[in-house]
């Protein structure tokens, strides 16, 4: 059984080792994702270790999803920077006021 959804994610994933992606986030139990403008898609490699990609029409589009995927993966406070206790927080306790 492969671990790839398609032909485009075992081509991004290949492209990934040998070229390399244009950013990349990574959460514990969330898995890794990294986008490739060029090909104005997003791959997640689940910690499973499944390949899936996302293919975009606009960047726009492109754009508005990897903002979505850094924001639930981001583990620090947008305010003061310190480290959050659980995903899809963006705010610590301390700069959540109201
Ligand atoms: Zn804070």
């Amino acid at each position: 059984m492969s671990k790839f959804d398609g032909a485009l994610s075992e081509r991004l994933y290949e492209r990934s080792m040998e070229q390399g992606y244009d950013e990349e986030v990574v959460a514990d139990g969330l898995g890794w994702y990294a986008i490739f403008r060029d090909d104005m898609a997003i791959l997640n490699q689940t910690d499973h270790g499944f390949v899936y990609a996302n293919q975009f029409n606009t960047v726009e589009a492109l754009e508005e999803a990897w903002r979505s995927i850094c924001a639930k993966l981001n583990s620090t406070c947008n305010d003061c920077g310190v480290e959050l206790p659980e995903y899809g927080m963006s705010l610590c306790d301390n700069c959540t006021d109201e």
